[in-house]
């Protein structure tokens, strides 16, 4: 499985599961850039960044254009940023809804239509965002950043289709609770707000998958770089589950 010479953009690539997909697509021979708003998590990572917000359609222009001057026009984007704000339904008000839409469903708006005349000049393209397990099904206590996951799987199905016959495929990766820093912030919110232990809590969100443990961000990773690979170019529209078979 080769990706060698396609210019790869990770978003949220500083850290988790977008560093992880970072250095397996540099390992299959992507020409690798990630986006985030981080410099010292960006720069840690030893590839090529820019510095983005994603819910900035002209600033992703702006960064993609300097992108393309170091590696070539973009083929791949992998829309990985993304923000997870839990508050029960009492204390969630429009403005959570709208920030946990702005990065969830917007951002990946963003990142994918800004590369898209590159992909389509090359008749060949992979959108891939990372959605989640809360793109497919509800959970307690974060109803605003499910809508927004749930949301952004419409915006996938839409574009799939759309661009079916240009060689361009849209898919998206639904994880289960993977161990990365965005997990460690929801186990210490549960504890700061119930007193729970950390371990309790890790046991308790770890029953959510039926293998009973967190998934690994190179498990995401590497559905990742099958899915912008071209053996799974008959996989277009698709909600890829990576979760133990919670769902
Ligand atoms: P992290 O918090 O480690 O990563 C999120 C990344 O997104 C950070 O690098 C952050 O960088 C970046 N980011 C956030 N907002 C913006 C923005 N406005 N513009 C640019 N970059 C942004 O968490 P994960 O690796 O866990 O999350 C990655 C994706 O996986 C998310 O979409 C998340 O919803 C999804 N996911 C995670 C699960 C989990 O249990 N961990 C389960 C299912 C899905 P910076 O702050 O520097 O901008």
């Amino acid at each position: 499985m080769t990706l060698s010479g396609k210019h790869a953009v990770v978003t949220g690539g500083g850290s988790g599961i977008g560093a992880e997909t970072a250095r397996e697509l540099a390992g299959a021979g992507a020409k690798v850039t990630i986006l985030g708003r981080s410099k010292d998590s960006l720069q840690a990572q030893g590839i090529p960044y820019q510095i983005c917000d994603v819910t900035d359609f002209a600033a992703v222009g702006e960064v993609y254009e300097k992108a393309r001057t170091e590696r070539g026009p973009i083929s791949i984007v992998v829309a990985n940023a993304g923000a997870a704000q839990s508050e029960p339904i009492e204390r969630t008000d429009p403005t959570l809804l709208s920030n946990m839409f702005a990065v969830n469903v917007i951002g990946v708006f963003n990142v994918w239509k800004a590369a898209l005349n590159d992909m389509r000049s090359e008749s060949w393209g992979r959108m891939v965002v990372i959605a989640s397990t809360a793109a497919l099904k509800g959970y307690p206590y974060v109803s605003a950043y499910t809508a927004s996951k749930h949301a952004v799987v419409g915006l996938m199905r839409s574009f799939s289709l759309e661009l079916a016959k240009t060689g361009i495929t849209v898919n998206a990766i639904c994880p289960g609770y993977t161990s990365t820093p965005l997990l460690e912030r929801t186990l210490q919110n549960i504890e700061d707000k119930t007193g729970m232990s950390q371990d309790r809590a890790s046991s308790m969100l770890r029953k959510n998958n039926p293998q009973e443990r967190f998934i690994e961000p190179r498990q995401v990773a590497s559905a990742v770089k099958w899915l912008c690979s071209d053996a799974s170019d008959a996989v277009n529209g698709h909600t890829l589950s990576v979760s133990g078979g919670e769902i």
